[in-house]
């Protein structure tokens, strides 16, 4: 399971979700707190922001903490709509870049921490990027999304359909348009932390109080006038 993490509110800087709080994604990489499957995330890593309506965006495949330009980059890399994931590969997935969220696709940016047959979630998509299970499934929710479709039924949807095909699948997602934000709780853990703005995150990336756990099964929906929580059932 890898470990993501979200901003939404006043402009800040990836090294926000990266390396400024102590248990930030860097530190997940090698030592997560809450992780029930893998143990670090060395697989790669990815980061999404907005510059404008269309996101920018930065993948590798090495681990975080051994690419010496990301802490330049995540320090000037500023936004009011940040995301970022460290990876773990599910067993028999390919490293590569397009196998690393976060996935694009126009005002997109989307990133799955679990896992999930590539049989139950194949059908729900034309095509795909690579032949990772999270690269099928959030091809699967561009697709609805390109159609015009809203976004927090196109997650409920999309996770209902890979959970009918395959009972054991773990189906975090964190979904972004830029000024808004959505994420799904289903398999593992999922934190917010309020404050001017919302940060989500897979596990809290600091001791502060304030972490709230969000419940299994679950959508996050968060937009400058608040957040909802509403069951996925
Ligand atoms: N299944 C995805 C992958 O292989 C996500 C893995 C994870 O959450 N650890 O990359």
């Amino acid at each position: 399971m890898c470990r993501h993490a979200a901003w939404l509110g006043p402009e800040r800087s990836l090294a926000s979700l990266i390396s400024d709080p102590e248990h930030g994604l860097l530190r997940q990489s090698y030592a997560p707190r809450m992780q029930k499957y893998g143990t670090v995330n060395a697989d790669g890593f990815g980061f999404g922001w907005y510059d404008g309506p269309r996101p920018v965006r930065y993948r590798r495949t090495v681990p975080i903490w051994g690419d010496a330009n990301m802490p330049g980059l995540a320090a000037v890399a500023r936004s009011s709509c940040l995301i970022a994931a460290v990876r773990s590969a599910t067993a028999g997935m390919p490293i590569e870049e397009s196998a690393t969220a976060p996935f694009a696709d126009g005002p997109w940016l989307l990133s799955h921490n679990g896992r999930v047959r590539r049989e139950a979630v194949r059908p729900l998509a034309a095509d795909a990027e690579s032949a990772c299970d999270s690269a099928w499934l959030a091809a699967a929710v561009f697709a609805r999304l390109r159609d015009g479709l809203p976004l927090a039924g196109v997650l409920a949807e999309v996770v209902r359909a890979a959970a009918e095909g395959d009972g054991e699948a773990r189906l975090n997602l964190l979904v972004t348009g830029g000024s808004h934000l959505a994420a799904v709780a289903w398999g593992d853990t999922l934190f917010t932390h309020l404050e001017r703005g919302v940060l989500v995150a897979s596990e809290p990336l600091d001791d502060r109080p304030g972490w709230r756990a969000v419940p299994d099964r679950s959508l996050l929906l968060a937009s400058p006038d608040g957040v909802s929580v509403t069951p996925i059932d």
